[in-house]
């Protein structure tokens, strides 16, 4: 069925509601970070009169593109990095971004530090933990995160907000659970060492509701907001119309 992105955003926040409900998290306790990676500056422009302000996007070739568009600068969007972090990257991403989840080396953390530019507030950073073991490469091990947790707690131009994970998909509500739960107890954790950390990024379309189950304070959500990726031209999203 097709829909717009504000019929589809009217569903989303539907769904966020119910399981904030239900698993009784505080109200205004959970944001939404659009994931418009693939999808045209139109859809965003849409996504943004629809009254979302954070935007995720995992290229930085095509993130500059959009965050440099007369159509969005001046807007009040906060960017967030999402995608892997290439050391060549780091300046770019440093400069044009308001946050980098999905930290998971001291090397990247250091240099974004030093390529943060004066003028701008710290960079917001999540650290991404690896849940699901030998499934996934990506993220720090848990007995790894303390020391990289205080280590990018003293660079200065960085903030330490959180953590991230992208657990092994699965459509198993229990599994997603476990996995964003072991990112809550670590969460809790560096919270008791003395960390003061209010982020905690999870969730996507498919597995948002276990996510808010586990904490979830940021979602990233993309195809339930803007459809399927790469599917329709450009001038399809100018109507809202993608499916
Ligand atoms: C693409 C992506 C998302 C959004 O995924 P959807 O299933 O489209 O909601 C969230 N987080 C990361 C890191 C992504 O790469």
């Amino acid at each position: 069925m097709d829909a717009t992105i504000p019929q589809r955003l009217a569903r989303l926040r539907a769904r966020i509601a119910i399981a904030m409900t239900k698993y009784s998290r505080a109200p205004g306790s959970v944001d939404i970070v659009a994931v418009s990676k693939s999808q045209p500056v139109e859809a965003i422009a849409a996504a943004l009169a629809a009254g979302l302000h954070r935007f995720g996007e995992n290229y930085v070739q095509e993130a500059l593109t959009k965050i440099a568009d007369p159509r969005l600068t001046g807007r009040g969007i906060e960017w967030h990095f999402i995608g892997p972090v290439q050391s060549n990257k780091t300046r770019l991403i440093a400069s044009r971004f308001d946050w980098v989840h999905g930290i998971a080396r001291l090397n990247i953390a250091q240099r974004l530090s030093e390529q943060r530019p004066e003028q701008l507030e710290p960079l917001n950073i999540c650290l991404q933990l690896n849940v699901s073991g030998e499934t996934t490469k990506a993220g720090a091990a848990l007995d790894e995160l303390p020391d990289l947790a205080r280590a990018v707690a003293r660079l200065p131009r960085l903030r330490l907000r959180g953590l991230m994970t992208l657990p092994a998909p699965t459509q198993d509500i229990h599994e997603q659970r476990a996995a964003f739960h072991k990112l809550y107890q670590a969460f809790h954790e560096l919270n008791k060492q003395g960390f003061q950390l209010d982020t905690l990024s999870t969730g996507m379309s498919d597995d948002l509701e276990a996510a808010i189950a586990e904490g979830a304070t940021l979602v990233r959500v993309g195809t339930a907001i803007f459809g399927a990726r790469g599917s329709a031209p450009a001038h399809d999203a100018l109507h809202s119309t993608l499916k």
